[in-house]
């Protein structure tokens, strides 16, 4: 019987060569279809046309070295290192690879002698031994027998595709399946950009599209394919930048669309606000006020972004944002991403609205059942105004009476689907979400693309600007003195340890190990207390608590403190293995103090031996406190695709695109899509590019409600 021709959306289990393992495998990745398959693209190639020949070697060159191995095994250093040592012959010469604590090469047999391989790495010269030539830790791709012998080869005389493995997956594993899945297809892939766009852009259809990027031709430019600047790659990071914009727009176009509620600025609104306002805001607090309040008063639904840098005040602007909901008879959620900093806005909320009625509440897993569900049944009622919580908010069970505002802080913590979850509770909420993660600019622009946008680029008045100091172990005695003379003279630290990761467990000893020593040892004469995630939540609210209230002087903690924690009297924060953090995330953690008048230090603690990222990131830190700043250079050391993971932003993650490289594209693609959204050439272009988002979308980007 003759299996159906395969399209583009046929499942990739039925494909030879994937069995019900593989398609397991490609599955966890997201790859379901053949286009999932095709769009998972070669992240660099190599040139086996013309291999260098070990005799011609240069030190410090990077390149493809193809040879036989002669011998290999595992050593072990004096120090105790074990080196994974190979040596291997194209007959011209010798050359040695090594892997360090590669154990699993002599446990998995992966070498043999006699082998054909290819070498990808930077030569250099043996230091120590011979002087022979060398590659540290190569990338590597055994040629299996039968290939070497020549025939049909898509692995030698050819520019080669090298794909990222997908667990047990190689790269030569794939490069057959791709091959294997572009000849199954036969050419047969629908384009998908509308058409008056191909003709306006001139870019290559999809079909040959994809089939360069995997294969290319003999006669392309190395350089550009490397640069991913190859036609064939450019229509590809093209079509994806376009599709997520106008994706974006099309969302935003039918948000706009919607009725949704029309609150009132009242007399009763403005007295509240002015009775429980512990300060002037500062002009960039009252300007996004008016952004907010001026959504709130139309009747279009708002989806608004508050991006401020740590410290720079958005609390106060969400609670005034809260009151003229309340005042308008509806219900407010505020959603946050611990456990402490959803305490910690309930304890502020609670005595801020004190000279008001107003009833607020706080939801989160750890408290009891019982109270659980007297507090939904209050939700549920009405009977309960602000209700502020974790994760639990998005229960199922949790149904609100008349939801009017939805708050989310720190939004980067949550999925975009999070945001959606909780607006589904009311009759189209207004929402604004908050972030102190700094987005460089354009992208936020681009990526948030659904969200208005608002930022408070001022930070409240008084603030000094907070001296970060880099010190190594042998500074301890002296960050320990400094730490001494400050909180006997009545202000507060942190210390702040990493929580070491061990085989998928979280080891929180350092945290513990710390507080034991310096309570016990170091500083006797104060209290100190002990912060992590695993505590019950009545010992975490109480440690808050105390530490708030200036009874525990000195609080060791891990990372839980990172976001949100708010107590201005702490003005010292001592950071213990201050390079195992990444930038983003010691920017946040200082955050943490610099929030009153007084001086606040910054001492980051740093093993001797550490990277020259890490360096960097430390030197960074030191050097600026400035969140943009920080943001850029984080994004520039850890590259796009960490930096965007999908989880930390909430926003796509791209798969052949990459937002760092490829920004001209991007703003193409921006101006193509406005373009097509705001005048389509015909209604049946577009509705079917429409339909294919609808489609596409919620798989592929994690994101729903488009057009
Ligand atoms: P973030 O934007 O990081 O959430 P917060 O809202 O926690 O910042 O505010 C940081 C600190 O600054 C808090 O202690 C807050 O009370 C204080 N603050 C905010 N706005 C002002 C202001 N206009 N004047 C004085 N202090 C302010
Ligand atoms: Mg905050």
């Amino acid at each position: 019987m003759a299996s159906p021709k395969p399209t583009p959306a046929s499942e990739v289990k039925y494909l030879k060569g994937v069995g019900p393992v593989r398609a397991e495998i490609f599955a966890a990745r997201g790859i379901r279809t053949l286009e999932d398959l095709l769009y998972y693209t070669p992240f660099r190639y190599e040139d086996r046309t013309r291999l260098t020949r070990i005799r011609d070697l240069v030190p410090g060159q990077t390149t493809t070295v193809f040879a036989r191995v002669l011998t290999c095994g595992l050593m072990r250093t004096r120090r105790g290192v074990y080196i994974f040592d190979l040596a291997a012959t194209d007959s011209t010469g010798m050359l040695r690879c090594k892997w360090f604590n590669a154990i699993y090469l002599q446990k998995n047999k992966v070498f043999r002698s006699g082998q054909q391989v290819f070498f990808y790495g930077k030569v250099e010269r043996d230091r120590f031994g011979t002087g022979n030539l060398q590659i540290i830790q190569p990338q590597f791709e055994i040629l299996p027998e039968a290939e070497a012998e020549g025939g049909d080869s898509l692995e030698v005389g050819r520019v080669v595709p090298i794909y990222e493995s997908i667990a047990s997956l190689g790269p030569r594993v794939l490069r057959r399946l791709m091959w294997v899945a572009l000849h199954a297809l036969d050419g047969q892939i629908p384009d998908r950009l509308p058409a008056s766009v191909l003709h306006k852009t001139q870019l290559l259809d999809r079909s040959t599209a994809l089939s360069q990027t995997h294969f290319p031709s003999a006669e392309q430019d190395l350089e550009k394919l490397c640069s991913f600047r190859t036609p064939a790659q450019v229509r590809l990071i093209f079509e994806e930048f376009f599709s997520v914009v106008a994706g974006l727009a099309l969302r935003r176009r039918k948000a706009k669309s919607l009725e949704g509620i029309k609150f009132q600025v009242r007399e009763s609104a403005r007295q509240a606000i002015r009775k429980i306002l512990p300060f002037h805001p500062t002009a960039a607090q009252k300007r996004v006020l008016k952004e907010i309040v001026d959504d709130m008063c139309s009747v279009r639904p708002m989806n608004r972004l508050l991006q401020g840098d740590v410290g720079s005040g958005k609390t106060i602007v969400a609670i005034q944002a809260a009151i003229l909901a309340i005042e308008n008879g509806y219900q407010v959620a505020l959603m946050a991403p611990t456990e402490i900093l959803a305490t910690q806005h309930y304890l502020y909320v609670k005595e801020l609205f004190r000279p008001l009625d107003y009833r607020v509440d706080l939801l989160i897993s750890a408290r009891k059942a019982p109270e659980k569900a007297e507090l939904k049944r209050r939700v549920a009622e009405g009977t309960l105004d602000l209700i502020i919580g974790t994760h639990a908010l998005i229960e199922e069970d949790v149904r609100f009476a008349r939801l009017g505002l939805v708050v989310v802080d720190e939004q980067h913590r949550f999925g975009v689907l999070q945001r959606f979850e909780l607006m589904r509770k009311g009759y189209r909420p207004d929402v604004l979400v908050m972030t102190a993660t700094p987005i460089p600019r354009t992208l936020a622009l681009t990526l948030y693309g659904d969200l208005d946008f608002s930022v408070i680029d001022e930070l409240p008045p008084h603030r000094t600007p907070i001296v970060t100091k880099l010190l190594e172990e042998r500074d301890r005695q002296r960050a320990y003195d400094f730490l001494r003379e400050k909180v006997r003279s009545g202000e507060q630290a942190y210390v702040v340890c990493p929580v070491i990761e061990e085989g998928g467990k979280l080891d929180l000893k350092p945290a513990v190990r710390m507080y034991e020593q310096l309570a016990r040892n170091v500083f006797p004469e104060f209290r100190v207390g002990l912060l992590h995630g695993r505590l019950a939540s009545e010992e975490k609210e109480g440690v808050m608590q105390r530490f708030k209230q200036g009874d525990v002087q000195i609080l060791v903690s891990t990372t839980v403190v990172e976001v949100g924690v708010d107590v201005p009297n702490a003005t010292l924060m001592l950071i213990e293995h201050g390079d195992r953090f990444g930038l983003s995330q010691l920017h946040q953690l200082r955050g943490r103090i610099g929030r009153g008048s007084k001086q606040s230090y910054c001492l980051l603690m740093a093993d001797e031996r550490r990277s020259e990222v890490a360096e960097e990131r430390l030197r960074t830190m030191v050097e600026t406190t400035d969140g943009f700043r920080i943001a850029e250079i984080d994004l520039r050391l850890r590259g796009p695709g960490e930096f965007f993971g999908t989880r930390q932003w909430g926003i796509p993650a791209f798969r052949i695109a990459n937002l760092l490289r490829d920004q001209e594209i991007l703003e193409w693609a921006k101006r193509e899509a406005a373009e097509f959204v705001a005048h389509p050439p015909s209604r049946e272009e577009f509705e079917t590019f429409a339909a294919y988002l609808r489609s596409e979308w919620p798989r592929r980007y994690g994101l729903a409600g488009v057009a």
